[in-house]
């Protein structure tokens, strides 16, 4: 029987869960947009909490008039970091809401971008009713690490932003550890209307065009990193610097909350060759050794 990694588990045993806690604002996206029919759930998100207010009685005496309502506002999101971290949409299904202001971010961050349209239709093949398509997508051509595409990647807004944060994860760990900069992306896909490929019943992010599968780097100096080749999936450091390259930026893109999901040859074997990454509702962390896997 397939195994099933840790994160993986982690969701099909929250589907029991009780229903979530209503959406909070966050990340500035636009009014919501998407169907919300619950469906999958969490592994560790890390949500900032709001810590309680003390509404201190003050003296009946003191001249100080009390605050009529306590200030709210989004979470602190780190600069280019784009994953979700508010557990309280985990379970719904449906594209991404529109980001407030994606053209000016894109802009600021760099990018230069095409507008796109995707339509959001309901696949209705068989017995798959899955949503896909997205309300806000762009065609993404160039990004502040100046890599070429081995096609202009169609993502969402914020899939894009992400994935300009993410070039220059890989600028600086390319030059550090291999001596020249990644030159060129051959990415393997981002939009596909379709269930998750191991778990039947599970919406891709792909089918929102929020991922993007990438194969290998084309280093400025003529090498290549490939996933499939370089990757190394052993508990020990690396030995090799192309693997030492791979693993950084993967668990940079993880641990600095650059995507919602970051999965490597170390997530199965679908992954063995590419490493996925998109902004789902929820975590997955697929860059280290899945340490459980139930039969
Ligand atoms: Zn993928």
């Amino acid at each position: 029987m397939r195994k099933l990694p840790l994160s993986v588990v982690t969701l099909l045993l929250a589907c029991g869960a009780p229903a979530p806690r209503p959406p909070t604002p966050r990340n500035a996206p636009a009014s919501a947009s998407a169907s919300a029919s619950a469906s999958a759930s969490a592994s560790a998100s890390a949500s900032a909490s709001a810590s309680a207010l003390a509404s201190a009685s003050a003296p009946a005496a003191d001249p100080e008039p009390a605050p009529t309502s306590a200030p709210t506002s989004a979470p602190a999101r780190r600069p280019g970091a784009y994953a979700n971290l508010d557990p309280a949409d985990d379970y719904i299904v449906g594209p991404p809401d529109p980001y407030t202001d994606c053209e000016t971010e894109l802009v600021a961050a760099g990018v230069k971008f095409k507008p796109a349209a995707l339509a959001v239709h309901v696949a209705g093949r068989g017995k798959s009713k899955i949503m896909c398509g997205a309300p806000q997508v762009v065609t993404y051509l160039r990004g502040p690490g100046k890599i070429a595409y081995s096609a202009p990647p169609l993502l969402t807004c914020a899939m894009a932003l992400a994935l300009a944060s993410f070039e220059r994860i890989l600028q600086k760990e390319a030059t550090e550890t291999l001596g020249s900069p990644v030159a060129r992306i051959e990415q393997l896909g981002t939009y596909n209307c379709r269930e998750m490929a191991a778990y039947p019943g599970w919406v891709s992010e792909h089918s929102y065009a929020n991922a993007i599968d990438i194969g290998s780097f084309v280093l400025a100096n003529g090498k290549t990193v490939e996933v499939l080749r370089d990757f190394d999936v052993g508990d020990a450091p690396p030995a090799k610097p192309a693997a030492s390259f791979l693993r950084a930026v993967s668990r940079r893109a993880n641990d600095e909350d650059v995507f919602s999901h970051v999965l490597t040859p170390f997530f199965d074997a679908h992954h063995k060759n590419h490493f996925h990454l998109d902004l789902a509702r929820f975590r997955a962390d697929g860059t280290r050794p899945q340490p459980v896997s139930i039969d």
